[in-house]
């Protein structure tokens, strides 16, 4: 059958190894069909990420979009649902962050992070959900992180981005529970992307790396639909870094 997939993010980190591992299962499981709608700002990375999973034997399709943009983030969700007619997981994965000291953010860091990680993951949301409520079926996947219930220093503004997320997907939880469809919050650690920039060894030794946040986000997605995996903690073996 085919699974209509929309990851937004989907162009590097987290976001193209969960792609790569729905691309991966599509491998082991010839019945298993996805379609990976793969969506970010920038077209460069999406083509290279959508030719990775292609190489896998996945269909992949290229949705660039900046959600941080209520109508690119509304657009995209009206082209998912005229071409496809259908939408089976939608993995809210696009996320930003600046890490400053608190008196250091300025309005301008303020309006970029809840832009994205607030107004276009709920708009992007709110055109898709009903389609799954008609369908009485769908899995949403939400990437919030550790710091949507753990404070560190310099994540002031992210993390209130992200505890809103987590308001969010709980209030959706009690609709979503109604019709059918599944909610998972995902609450990575620290994870080696480019969302951090360079790092050095030592550091990246403490990291979890995207392959270990996919891993877990498919298999709750293959889980039979009676069972809902509503949140997954996943943080380096040693713990948090940067406490
Ligand atoms: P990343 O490597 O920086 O990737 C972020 C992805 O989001 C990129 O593909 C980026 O592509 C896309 N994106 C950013 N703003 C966007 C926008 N306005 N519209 C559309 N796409 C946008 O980050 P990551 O570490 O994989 O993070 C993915 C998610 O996991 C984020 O929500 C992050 O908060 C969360 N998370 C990360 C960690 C970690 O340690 N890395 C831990 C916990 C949670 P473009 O720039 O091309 O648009």
């Amino acid at each position: 059958m085919r699974h209509i997939i929309l990851i937004t993010g989907a162009g590097k980190g987290i976001g193209k190894a969960i792609a790569l591992e729905f691309a991966g299962h599509a491998v082991r499981n010839p019945e298993f069909r996805p379609v990976l709608l793969l969506s970010s700002r920038t077209a460069a990375d999406l083509e290279n990420a959508a030719a990775e999973c292609r190489a896998l034997g996945a269909e992949a399709v290229v949705m660039q979009a900046d959600i941080s943009d209520t109508a690119q983030a509304t657009g995209l969700a009206e082209t998912v649902i005229k071409r496809y007619g259908r939408i089976d997981c939608l993995v809210n994965n696009a996320g930003v962050g600046r890490f400053r000291p608190f008196c250091e953010l300025t309005e301008e860091d303020f309006d970029y992070t809840i832009a994205t990680n607030l107004k276009g993951t709920f708009f992007l949301t709110q055109k898709l959900f009903p389609v799954m409520e008609r369908q009485r079926k769908g899995h949403i996947f939400f990437i919030t992180s550790v710091a949507a219930e753990k404070a560190f220093k310099t994540s002031s503004l992210y993390s209130m981005t992200k505890f809103a997320q987590k308001g969010l997907v709980e209030a959706l939880r009690l609709y979503a529970r109604e019709c059918g469809v599944r909610i998972t919050n995902v609450m990575p650690g620290a994870v080696h992307t480019p969302m951090w920039g360079d790092v050095p060894e030592a550091m990246q030794a403490l990291m979890m790396m995207p392959q270990d946040i996919a891993v877990p986000v498919v298999c709750s997605y293959f889980l039979p639909e009676r069972a809902s995996v509503e949140e997954l903690v996943i943080r380096p073996v040693g713990g948090d870094i940067n406490e």
